[in-house]
């Protein structure tokens, strides 16, 4: 094995690591060795499992400044999110290793009497498990935690982009007691190929995908020839609702954090503020105050709100969203142009709804500002603009009407709902989208169902 690949800061390009770039054949062998390694796993004790988790758990904990400046190396979030994002995602471990020794089963006696209907839970099999670049650690735990916990051997394929974190957690979990080949992370820049390859070979049981909907697709179409389980965590296009009877200072405050958590490169991020006509204005400009203050530089740097964003190609893709935007006839209350990879913090009023910024991702640190009308036809406008995407992801409300917030919530066709917060990413809370934005949940008590199989046992009473 001779090719290797670079992995790049992504505030100025310096090269901070050299990767094996593995092929086909190196992902193969990982394939036999999870596969050799399934039923022993498979038969641990939960508990044993759960402590792995557990002492996974306290050690990233312990580590959190040395993955936080990890994170940030390779990814270019400020450290205090990094650090917020060591905390959320060794939650998950915490989180998966007090469900490893709650996998239940049931008893039911047949209805017409007789036989007794058992069923029972085993791990689905050895699992695939793609990971994106925006969160490495997090989206590595929220995997890897419920596989451990349910039994499954698995092969990690971290984002080329951002693998290091990836690679120092599969240490931390070999300090932790979990046993050879168990787990094993493909660095490569091939995830076409050998994704091809694993899922071609009936013995991967299933697929867990977090990333593009472009590429969920291609792996949902790709799944059909072994049938192999899937999560999806695809795109998201989030609405974020404000009404005139809103808390407007604490709206501002969940819509910085639900913007600008992570850059904007978060599937969760608000991408679209509708607010209503008696606070729009008066919105912006908070906004555009808050936005236009906010400090641009190197992730690592003291006082840093803002890193670059991830390449090149980003940023060209949200300036190009911002321009069309432009052109379309919206005004600019703050930002400008990009500097390198480092993107000015923007807000966007007069937005049009059919500017390609109002239907496509943005990932980046722009929000767009569209007003919807006072009085009672203004909700009914807000939800069916909210609703006008064909992504299903995460979505914001900020009211104090109790009625609103039930309606809405109905109404808004997310798998999640953020009323009166802008965070709504939680462990213990099903994450997981709708319609484009994908299938299956992650975290909460369904997150282990998705490594679970259901065998039923029918028992005759002879
Ligand atoms: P993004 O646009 O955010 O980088 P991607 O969907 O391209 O999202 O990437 C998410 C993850 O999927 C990364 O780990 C990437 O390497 C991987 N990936 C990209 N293309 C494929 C593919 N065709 N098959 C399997 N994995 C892929």
């Amino acid at each position: 094995m001779s090719a290797t690949f670079d992995v790049l800061d992504p505030a100025d390009g310096a090269v901070l690591a050299t990767l094996p770039d593995l092929g086909v054949a190196e992902a193969t062998e990982m394939l036999e060795t999870a596969v050799a390694g399934q039923a022993a796993w498979a038969a641990t004790a939960p508990r044993e499992r759960g402590e792995i988790l557990r002492r996974a758990f306290d050690l990233v904990t312990s580590r959190a400044d040395e993955f936080a400046r990890l994170i940030s190396l390779e990814m270019g979030k400020p450290l205090a999110e990094a650090r917020g994002e060591v905390a959320y995602g060794a939650e998950f471990l915490r989180w998966f290793s007090e469900e490893a020794v709650r996998i239940e089963g049931s008893w039911l006696t047949a209805p017409a009497g007789g036989s007794r209907l058992l069923t029972m839970k085993k791990p689905v099999g050895p699992v695939l498990l793609i990971t994106p670049w925006n969160f490495p650690l997090a989206m590595a735990t929220r995997k890897i935690g419920p596989a451990i916990a349910a039994g499954c051997t698995m092969i990690v394929k971290p984002a080329e982009l951002t693998p290091l974190t990836t690679i120092e957690f599969a240490k931390v979990l070999a300090e932790a007691g979990l046993p050879d080949g168990v787990l094993q992370v493909l660095t490569t820049t091939h995830a076409k190929e050998t994704t091809a390859a694993l899922m071609a070979d009936a013995r991967l049981r299933k697929v867990s995908f977090t990333g593009s909907t472009a590429v969920g697709k291609a792996l949902v179409a790709q799944s059909a020839g072994n049938l192999q389980r899937l999560s999806m965590e695809l795109g998201g296009n989030a609405p974020f609702l404000v009404f005139d009877d809103a808390n407007l200072d604490a709206a501002v405050d969940g819509a910085m954090l639900a913007k600008m958590r992570n850059m904007g490169e978060a599937c969760t991020s608000a991408n679209r503020f509708l607010v209503q006509a008696g606070v729009a204005e008066q919105f912006a400009s908070k906004m555009a105050e808050r936005m236009g203050a906010l400090r641009v530089g190197r992730g690592q740097d003291d006082g840093v709100e803002v890193g670059p964003l991830i390449t090149g190609k980003a940023v060209a893709g949200v300036k190009g969203l911002v321009d069309d935007a432009l052109a379309a006839g919206a005004r600019r209350l703050c930002g400008g142009e990009p500097d390198g990879n480092f993107f000015p913090p923007t807000v966007l009023v007069d937005v049009p709804a059919d500017a390609r910024i109002s239907r496509e991702e943005i990932f980046g640190p722009v929000a767009p500002i569209t007003v919807f009308p006072s009085g009672d036809a203004g909700e009914a406008e807000a939800l069916r603009l909210a609703n006008d995407t064909e992504y299903g992801l995460a979505s914001y409300v900020y009211t104090r009407d109790i009625g609103r917030v039930l309606r809405i919530s109905e109404g808004l066709q997310f798998g999640m709902v953020g009323v009166n917060t802008g965070l709504v990413s939680n462990p213990a809370a099903p994450f997981g989208g709708v319609k484009a934005s994908g299938f299956g949940r992650e975290g909460g008590f369904t997150g282990i169902e998705e490594y679970l199989d259901t065998t039923y046992v029918g028992l005759a009473a002879d």
